[in-house]
Order: C-alpha cells, then structure tokens, then sequence
C-alpha cells in the first residue's frame, strides 16, 4: 500500500506566495521552492505541493486534486465552491471595498442605486447589493478595476484595499467596506482518515507557530518585597518562574507575555519596581 501523504495547493507567485512558503518552512517542513517550479515532495513530512494560480485553488481542493490549499477568503467565497476552512492563517489581510470619483457626493449605500460599479468580484458585491436591496449594474473585469470611472467605463468600482493607496493614486474615495478578508487554509470536505490525521499533524505545528508570534518570553529582576505585586501581573503558561539571583534579597522572574498589551504590561512591570527587563522573541509554542 502507498503510503499516504497530502497534496497542498499555494499561490505560484503573488501576495500569498511568500507567507505561505514561509508558514510550512516555520512548521519545520523542508522542500524545494525554486522559483519555476510546479510541484514538489517535502523532504521530512507526508506533503506535496503544487504552485498554481490562486483563483484554481478552491476548485482543485473542492475536486479532490489537492487535499487543502491556502487562499484568500475573498477568491474563496467568490469562487463559491464548497470545502471546509481549516484554519485562519492571519497574512494577506486586506478588504472589499466600494469606491467612487473623490468629489462626487455619497451620503450612504442608497446612492449607489442605478449606477454602474466595476470589480473583479461580481459574487460578493451582488451579495451585498442585494442585502442592502441596491440595483447597481455589476460590471464584471478581470484586472485594472480601479481605472474604469475615468475612462467612462462605470460609476464607481468595488476592489481590493489594503493601504489604499492605489484608489488615491487614480482619483478615488472608499465610501463601503463590504467585505474583510486573510488568508485561510482550505480542506477538501471528505479527507480519508489518514489525510486528517496528516492535516492535524499540520493544524497542530502551525498553532504552535501563531502562539509564538503573538507571545514574548520576558526576563526581569525584582527585589523580593516587590515579586508579590510583581507575579501579580505575569500570566505565564502556568505561573511565572522565580529564580534567586546572587545578589542578597533579589529575585529574576521568567514568563510570558502576549503580543496584545505588551507595553501597558510592561510599564505595569517597571513601575511596579522589575528591573533590567529582557524580551525574548518565542520560536514555537505548546500548551
Ligand atoms: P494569481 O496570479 O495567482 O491569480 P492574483 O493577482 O489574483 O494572483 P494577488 O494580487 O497575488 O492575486 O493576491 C492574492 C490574494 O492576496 C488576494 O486574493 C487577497 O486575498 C490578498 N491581497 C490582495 N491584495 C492585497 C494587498 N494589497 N495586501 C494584502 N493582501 C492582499
Ligand atoms: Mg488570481
């Protein structure tokens, strides 16, 4: 019997590409990515990769070609095909976003009644137009979207925005967020029992990683009075470490912050009398 392994679909080139190389690399999983390539076998861990458009994937995850694919949520509801979200991947974050000429007036979504909107994502905007209960003309292009009012094309235009940079640059002004999206892992709906537990071998390196990057590990010195007011203030996995330091009467503390309100945190810390604070960046994490 072959021995089974799982079939990754990523972005060949574009916005996705890197993070999600780069996400399997910090899961501690080796392969050849060289630029050109279109498949490849990972050295140390059950895993194919095939580099692809990122609009194909969710058809080939749904299809069985692949086993799970990154994409954003945005090509994944666009594309409506059916497969299951594994997991939130946090990168490529950007928004849906309908924007108009700057100048021309707009008090609310009412206004876009019986104009014409250019996009690349007829799905999601015709979902929103119809909730909001608008008859716009959808003007479906394929790229370029944000030039189409000032070559007469259409009223206004609906597309990605991370900066938005790009809608100032051509004369624009983002009057509705209709859509937020990041990058997600997608998983074909009827994985065998050997494909889910690869997968969750996968889920459970990658939690590990996300945990990391949100927490800092924290070294500080406290004089002993203080630890209590100290300790008070330190999550930690379980409760903070202490250590007696060769100075009489001292004490280091080893713990963990989140990423979250670090600073609030630490100020917390200082003034609560730690001293000589180091911050760790943490490589992997497991509860
Ligand atoms: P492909 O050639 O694979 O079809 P593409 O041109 O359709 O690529 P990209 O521009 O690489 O797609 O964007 C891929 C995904 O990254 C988008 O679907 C979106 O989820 C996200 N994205 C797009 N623009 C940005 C941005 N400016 N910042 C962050 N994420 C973005
Ligand atoms: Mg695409």
């Amino acid at each position: 019997m072959s021995q089974d392994f799982l079939r990754i679909a990523v972005q060949k080139s574009g916005r996705l590409s890197e993070d999600s190389l780069s996400l399997f690399k910090e899961c501690g999983i080796k392969f050849d990515s060289k630029a050109g390539k279109l498949k490849t076998t990972a050295s140390n861990f059950p895993a194919e990769f095939l580099f692809l458009r990122d609009d194909d994937i969710p058809g080939y995850v749904e299809d069985g070609v692949a086993d799970i694919g990154i994409v954003g949520e945005n090509v994944q509801v666009e594309t409506g095909r059916k497969v299951d979200i594994a997991k939130k991947l946090g990168f490529s974050k950007c928004r849906l976003s309908i924007a108009i000429p700057r100048g021309d007036s707009y008090q609310g979504v009412k206004d876009l009644h019986g104009k014409s909107i250019a996009t690349s994502y007829p799905v999601i905007l015709g979902n929103f137009l119809k909730e909001n209960e608008i008859e716009a003309e959808i003007h479906e292009i394929s790229g370029s979207v944000e030039i189409a009012p000032s070559i007469g094309l259409t009223h206004a235009v609906c597309d990605i925005v991370s900066s938005g940079s790009t809608l100032l640059a051509n004369g624009l002004s983002e009057v509705e967020v209709i859509f937020r999206s990041e990058a997600v892992m997608i998983a074909n709906t009827s994985l065998s029992e050997e494909k889910k537990a690869i997968l969750s071998k996968l889920l459970f390196r990658i939690q590990a990683v996300q945990t990391a990057k949100n927490n800092k590990y924290v070294v500080l010195n406290a004089p002993n009075e203080k630890l209590d007011a100290i300790t008070a203030l330190l999550p930690g996995m379980k409760a903070p470490t202490i250590v007696p330091l060769g100075t009489e009467g001292w004490s280091a503390v080893h713990s963990v912050l989140s990423e979250e309100d670090f600073w609030d945190k630490i100020d917390a810390l200082r003034l609560a009398g730690a001293e000589g604070i180091l911050v760790v960046p943490i490589e992997k994490m497991i509860y």
